[in-house]
């Protein structure tokens, strides 16, 4: 035997509770061409169940490292599932690198041949020799039935010392993977394991750095195993998600009780979404609950918000259109900006972007308005350092605030973010607190 019997028993002892590893194979993965989808199908359907994936890696058609990598896949998880490699070819190495994995052989199995027979006489078709590889099984295997393909799939149960795996072989066509999943897996899974839930929260934060968000958080998450925490970040907009297993779901929610009222304590109203909603989609909502209006005056974002008010569905009930005004000339000669007061404040200020967020509200009549002014470089082309971006809001009663901000990134960083920025000071504008 390849492992040491103890190894497993320790594993299975310190993870009560099943979970999952993936093995996609297929060298054509490996490619820019094909992606792994079949991996998210399978998660999918696993959460749903309480089962957990913890690893998922691809790996060509090379017998070798495949067994290699379904050794150390059992070490670790108390379920495998390869996708793909079943085929009839001498590529399709699934088969052999399980065998050579478990130390077992693979066996003829008369049954698989006559439905295998039966299919290509339904089909009309004659059978290749090749097609023969498909009537073998890993010795001890349970085939699963695949009424869409060639390739059966496999069920197989390994039991050391009372440590139990299970290791299944799919198929790799997405819609022969599917109907044998849902089939023939599900229901022997769900029988197989313990009760099981998992509970979920996420929220989404904008306008925080990544490792100021993870500072503030990390000292209630870092103790909890369970609930698992997962910060992903991305261009001002950072996600949390919070992940708890248990036996029911009113236990995932104590466990999850255990962190979230902290964290959300902690984040406050930097928490735009708990739904997954969009930055866009949630101002969108708030503007249309009031039956507000909203127009921009744009410089160095060029439309970028205006792009991103109107990638929402809709979002005609709320935003009538504003300014593109980049040249110096047409904030003047379009939204009638004093040039003495640029002359006076410079291009990148407060008076300038507060002046531009009244002009967009007076020229349009929206209910508020939004301004951006800023150097997203990479050279400086006013007095401001890059990264400046100071945006205004024009409120209904009124009058304007601007706020000033440090953005760092490049080009396309310092521009996607002020829109973010932008975004939120209107949010808040409508009712949260400022941002201190
Ligand atoms: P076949 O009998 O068709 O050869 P197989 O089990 O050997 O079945 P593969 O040859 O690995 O499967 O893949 C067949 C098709 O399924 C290919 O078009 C492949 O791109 C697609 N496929 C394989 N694995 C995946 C995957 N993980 N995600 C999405 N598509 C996949
Ligand atoms: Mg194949």
């Amino acid at each position: 035997m390849w492992v040491s019997p103890d190894v497993l028993f320790y594993k299975r002892m310190s993870q009560p509770l099943a979970n999952c590893e993936i093995i996609a194979v297929g060298s054509e993965l490996l490619t820019p061409d094909r992606l792994d989808t079949n991996s998210l199908y399978l998660t999918d359907q696993l959460n749903g169940i309480g089962v957990e994936v913890r690893r998922k890696s691809i790996i060509g058609d090379d017998r070798a490292r495949l067994a290699a990598e379904i050794r150390a896949a059992l070490l670790n998880s108390e379920i495998v599932i390869l996708t793909g490699g079943l085929g009839p070819t001498e590529d399709d190495v699934t088969r052999d690198s399980v065998a050579d994995a478990l130390g077992r052989t693979l066996v003829f199995r008369q049954d698989l041949l006559d439905t295998l027979m039966e299919r290509f006489q339904r089909l009309n078709r004659k059978m290749a020799d090749n097609n023969l590889r498909q009537t073998f099984v890993v010795d001890g295997a349970e085939p699963l039935p695949n009424p869409r393909g060639t390739a059966p799939g496999q069920w197989i149960e390994v039991d050391i010392h009372g440590a139990s795996r299970l290791i299944l072989l799919l198929p790799g066509p997405p819609s022969e993977l599917k109907a044998m999943f849902a089939a023939e897996c599900m229901p022997r899974l769900t029988k197989r394991l313990p009760p099981q839930a998992i509970g979920t929260r996420f929220y989404r934060i904008s306008c925080m750095g990544e490792s100021d968000l993870d500072q503030l958080i990390s000292p209630v998450y870092k103790p909890f195993e369970n609930p698992v925490t997962t910060v992903l970040a991305g261009l001002g907009d950072i996600q949390v998600h919070l992940r708890a297993r248990a036996k029911t779901a009113d236990e995932a929610e104590a466990l999850l009780q255990q962190i979230a009222p902290c964290i959300e304590e902690l984040l406050g109203d930097r928490i735009y979404s708990r739904d997954g909603s969009s930055l866009e989609a949630v101002v969108g909502n708030m503007l249309r609950e009031r039956g507000a209006t909203v127009s921009v005056a744009e410089s160095c974002t060029g439309g970028m918000l205006g792009e991103r008010f109107t990638s929402i569905a809709g979002s005609s009930d709320y935003f009538l259109g504003g300014f593109v005004v980049y040249a110096e000339r047409l904030k003047t000669e379009l939204l009638g900006i004093d040039s003495a007061l640029i002359a006076q404040h410079s291009l990148v200020s407060a008076p300038i972007a507060e002046a531009m967020a009244l002009q967009a509200r007076a020229r349009t009549g929206s209910t508020y308005a939004v301004s951006i002014t800023g150097e997203a470089g990479p050279d400086s082309a006013t007095s401001a350092p890059v990264g400046t971006v100071v945006i205004g809001i024009a409120g209904p009663d009124g009058t304007a605030t601007a706020r000033r901000y440090n953005l760092f990134g490049d080009r396309v960083g310092i521009r996607n973010r002020a829109t973010t920025w932008a975004l939120d000071d209107l949010r808040r504008a409508m009712g949260g607190n400022p941002r201190a």
